[in-house]
């Protein structure tokens, strides 16, 4: 990249724009971190590949000027863990939102989480299947409404983070698309860790989600980001009550005591041709 250009001129596939997304839709800010984050990694561009689902989120490597698969509905984590088998070296990077990630490709993630493979999974997370018209998604808030829960939804919510860390990934991190300072840090910090990192960013969904709600116009609801978010370490000291509507945003875990999963294979491989 020249001094002169911008990292957008250099990242950002001038000829697929416009982007299909709707005014205010929280999905460009989030590519905007993750071009950043790229960017402050230093890493070589020709070794990045980001891999997509289906949705309005995954719609996103086809505007990045990098390597990209777009793929089936859910199925984003097993297409880019064969492309990290196949050449580690190379820097994998998801993007999915809370259904592809958590419902229709849900066994995938946790088991993607398991593994500790080195792929950073960006979850886009709007609280809805926007693509397909706002129906309730995993993530969706107890009550809330959306165009298959007109009542409220009844289902309890997944914590992506919370489920993330449990099922064993090393790396977790959420921010929102009004933090994009710590946005555009924690993608950089996955991009970086040794093992499977998975950064949650909630973003606003303002034509479905947000107006089903009542939440306002896009930048009413990066208000109510900014208004609701508590870090982590102050969320660990407030009850459950008092987290009603919050979003916890900061480090959930950080763990170096695993080995990475391509590591852990080619250690395996080195050892059966040793004969050991
Ligand atoms: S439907 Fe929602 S998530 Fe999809 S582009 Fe529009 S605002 Fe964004």
């Amino acid at each position: 990249m020249s001094e002169k250009q911008h990292v957008f001129d250099t990242f950002l596939r001038q000829d697929k724009l416009p982007h299909i997304w709707c005014p205010g839709c929280g999905n460009g800010i989030v590519i905007n971190a993750l071009i950043r984050a790229i960017e402050k990694t230093e890493i070589d561009p020709d070794n990045v590949v980001i891999v997509s689902g289906i949705g309005c989120s995954s719609r996103a490597n086809g505007y990045m000027n990098f390597c990209a698969l777009h793929t089936n509905h859910g199925r984003a984590l097993p297409y880019a863990t064969g492309v990290k088998m196949f050449n580690p070296k190379l820097k994998v990077i998801v993007v999915t939102g809370d259904g592809d990630c958590t419902s229709i490709g849900g066994n995938h993630f946790i088991h993607a989480c398991r593994r500790n493979i080195d792929i950073t999974t960006v979850v886009f997370n709007n609280n809805n299947y926007g693509m397909t018209g706002g129906q309730f998604s995993p993530t969706t808030p107890l009550g809330s409404k959306t165009k298959t829960s007109v009542y409220g939804s009844i289902d309890t919510p997944f914590d992506i983070c919370s489920l993330a860390a449990a099922a064993g990934a090393t790396y977790v991190a959420r921010s929102t698309v009004y933090h994009v300072n710590m946005l555009i840090n924690q993608i950089a910090e996955g991009i970086n860790h040794q093992g499977f990192s998975v950064v949650e960013a909630v973003c606003d969904c303002p034509t479905l989600y947000g107006r089903l709600n009542k939440k306002g116009a896009a930048p009413d609801m990066l208000l109510g980001f900014k208004e609701n978010a508590v870090m982590k370490a102050k969320a660990d000291t407030m009850t459950e009550e008092e987290l009603k509507g919050k979003i916890v945003i900061g480090n959930f875990a950080k763990r170096v005591d695993r080995k990475e999963y391509t590591a852990q294979y080619d250690s395996i491989i080195e050892s059966a041709k040793g004969g050991h």
